[in-house]
């Protein structure tokens, strides 16, 4: 019975962890880093100008793995989305919590805890955020596979 794999769908809640997952482009047919190269500051656009794929290694902090990372999501996440002005108070629902989740490591956090940072309710976040549709990769994390 162990070898069953279970495949749980549960409805998020205000409380389930939410992070981008960089693979649903590819699942797209698409190259994140087209989408992702407009929230670059100004600099990194210029130094991502050409279709370059770099690869970076990069430890992760929580589980202190080395992985093979993309430098632009890498510097996208490292630089640009720690500028002062990355966060601004004119984006939409779907585009502040994309940038609080870049600005934050894409470490995964609940509607409840992307409400304290864009100031809006919980359940309207959740209530985006499940609608069904998946906005700009953002997705429940999944328990640890
Ligand atoms: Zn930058």
């Amino acid at each position: 019975m162990s070898e069953i794999k279970r495949f749980t769908l549960i409805k998020p809640t205000v409380d389930t962890p939410f992070c981008i997952d960089f693979n649903w482009w590819a699942e797209q047919g698409q190259d994140p880093n087209v989408f992702l190269r407009e929230y670059l500051c100004a600099e990194h656009q210029a130094a991502f100008e050409q279709n370059q794929t770099v690869k970076i290694d990069w430890v992760d902090p929580q589980t202190a793995e080395v992985q093979a990372v993309d430098g632009l999501q890498h510097v996208l996440i490292q630089h640009c989305a720690k500028q002062p002005n990355f966060i601004t108070a004119n984006t939409s629902l779907v585009d502040a919590v994309f940038r609080i989740l870049l600005a934050n490591g894409n470490i995964p956090m609940s509607p409840v805890e992307l409400s304290r940072e864009i100031g809006k309710p919980a359940d309207l976040i959740l209530r985006t955020l499940s609608s069904g549709r998946v906005f700009m990769g953002i997705r429940p994390k999944h328990p640890s596979k």
